[in-house]
């Protein structure tokens, strides 16, 4: 831990890729984690590893995944996810308040920053399972999602830390960084605790990148509102805000959607916190279905989109229901399309060979009212056009208040099969301000010497929905941003102390 020139906070995603970077930039850099090592990388870790990267041709894709056989890519429409659509997606998403001058950054760089992982060790895939559809003999990608990490977030943060290891970067497990050391010319260092003791590690650049507050109840019920202290934690339980709480302190500007998170469709009965080893209690699989509240009732669009443009907000919208939960319900004519988070053990589910004795089974639920539903939902589907999970069909109920905009199916194929879901947080939205380099900025607007950021913490690109893979490609762009700079920085510093 002497001679440090840069300090990182984190060792997830957004952290590793500062660290990696400030290393390659030539800087001494040591990581603090506040998590023990088998839970090292926050929410990264517990993330199914998914990035959203601007492609146009398959040769693109080539280009981060040269392992691509060309069987896969004769039997594979990838399509392409062009730097305008990537863009337009976040600027739609947030209905229009992304800070513009980020989102360009991290849409025009995300293929080279997969580039530049794959350079160190990252492996990528075609995330065939859960983002692309069968047909004909043909894999067919539909949602912009492509890409993934071999292993999975597990296996993203085992060769980010591989790398860093190769390149010497020091980690420090149970390190949990508390405050900011401020010197005359801005940013000193960082105090932390480590083994019950009160530490203080110099340095001439710090790089924020723990996480944003989602594991923090009270912070929780503060700002997204009533009951959030409720609701059930999907990843990281070490991301309580710390970051943004020394950054503040320190006059950074909060920014973004302080009362805004993802929040998806989660097992009803999943324990409070994410397990790394227990992947798959989000239930991403509406589409195909309808989602019916305690009282029977259905309560938004299951098809107004694909999911990975809607899933992030259903959480809330379950949340806002009575009792908070809800059920999926699917028949046999569909089950084929439910995603491997359906065939797990830890799941409430129940099945019937009548849609009256599955309503029998929903606990909690107003019998009548969810036969009524189905009834009114069976009658208004429109059986003429063509049902195609790979587009958005236009296959409508659109006699029923809400309606459903596409993939709408008769439930009346049994076994019928229902599955109960909550809440559940993945990470908040509100945090602190940077500028395009990863600088912190200040209320009023300037940098704060020697205090950069990546990832969760950094506010100002999502606003009440949020685009699948965004995250860990924000973190990988910036962070690699926000760690050369401090790099640059830090050897700045010491070039003039040495009098060079
Ligand atoms: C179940 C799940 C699935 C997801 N799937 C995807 C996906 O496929 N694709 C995608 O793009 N996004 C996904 N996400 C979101 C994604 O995980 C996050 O956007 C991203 O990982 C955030 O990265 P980060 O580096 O900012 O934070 P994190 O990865 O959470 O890292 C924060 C780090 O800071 C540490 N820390 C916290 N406080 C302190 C402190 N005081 N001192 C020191 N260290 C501290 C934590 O232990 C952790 O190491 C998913 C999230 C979850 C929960």
């Amino acid at each position: 831990m002497s001679g440090t020139d840069v300090v990182v906070v984190g060792a997830g995603n957004a952290a590793m890729c500062a660290a990696l970077a400030a290393s390659e930039s030539g800087a001494r850099v040591t990581v603090l984690e506040a998590a023990p090592r088998e839970q090292r990388g926050g929410n990264s870790a517990h993330s199914g590893g998914a990035f959203r990267v601007s492609y146009d041709t398959a040769d693109d894709l080539l280009r981060i995944m040269p392992d691509l056989s060309e069987s896969e890519i004769e039997m594979t429409d990838f399509g392409s996810y062009g730097r305008d659509q990537f863009f337009d997606d976040l600027a739609r998403l947030s209905h229009y308040r992304a800070d513009p001058d980020l989102a360009a950054v991290l849409v025009d760089e995300s293929h080279e920053t997969l580039a530049w992982l794959g350079r160190l060790g990252v492996r990528f895939l075609p995330i065939y399972g859960r983002q692309a559809v069968r047909s004909n003999g043909r894999f067919k990608f539909w949602g912009g999602l492509t890409v993934e990490a071999s292993g999975g977030g597990r296996g993203l943060v085992d060769a980010l830390h591989a790398a860093a290891e190769l390149r010497s970067i020091s980690v420090l497990y149970g390190a949990r960084a508390r405050s900011l050391v401020e010197g005359s010319g801005g940013v000193a260092g960082v105090r932390f605790a480590m083994d019950g003791e009160d530490r203080v590690i110099p340095a001439s650049a710090v790089v924020l990148a723990c996480g944003g507050f989602h594991a923090n109840a009270e912070w929780r019920a503060r700002y997204l509102g009533p009951n959030w202290d409720l609701v059930k934690v999907r990843g990281s339980r070490f991301n309580t805000g710390a970051g943004i709480e020394m950054a503040l302190a320190l006059g950074a500007m909060s920014h973004g959607h302080w009362s805004g998170c993802h929040s998806v469709a989660y097992e009803r009965n999943a324990p409070p916190f994410g397990d790394i080893d227990l992947l798959g209690q989000q239930k991403n699989s509406f589409p195909f279905g309808i989602v019916v509240n305690a009282r029977g009732e259905r309560f938004f669009d299951e098809g107004a989109d694909f999911r990975n443009y809607t899933y992030s907000n259903l959480g809330r919208a379950i949340l806002a229901q009575p009792g908070g939960f809800a059920w999926q319900i699917f028949d046999a004519r569909v089950a084929h399309l439910l995603t491997d988070e359906y065939r797990i053990r830890q799941i409430t589910k129940v099945a019937a060979d009548s849609i009256e004795g599955l309503a029998d089974q929903l606990d909690g639920v107003d019998r009548a009212g969810f036969l009524r539903t189905i009834a009114r939902y069976n009658d208004a589907v429109d059986v003429e056009t063509p049902f195609d999970p790979a587009v958005k069909d236009g296959r409508a109920a659109r006699a029923v208040e809400p309606v459903k905009s596409n993939w709408a199916n008769r439930i009346d194929k049994p076994p019928f099969l229902a599955f109960a879901v909550a809440c559940g947080i993945t990470f908040t939205y509100g945090g602190i301000g940077i500028d395009p380099d990863g600088r912190v900025i200040a209320q009023a607007g300037d940098p704060i010497p020697g205090l950069y950021a990546s990832g969760e913490l950094v506010g100002g690109l999502y606003y009440d929905a949020y685009p699948g893979g965004a995250g860990l490609m924000s973190g990988a762009v910036f962070g690699r941003r926000a760690g050369a700079n401090a790099a640059r920085r830090a050897i700045g510093l010491r070039r003039c102390d040495a009098g060079l």
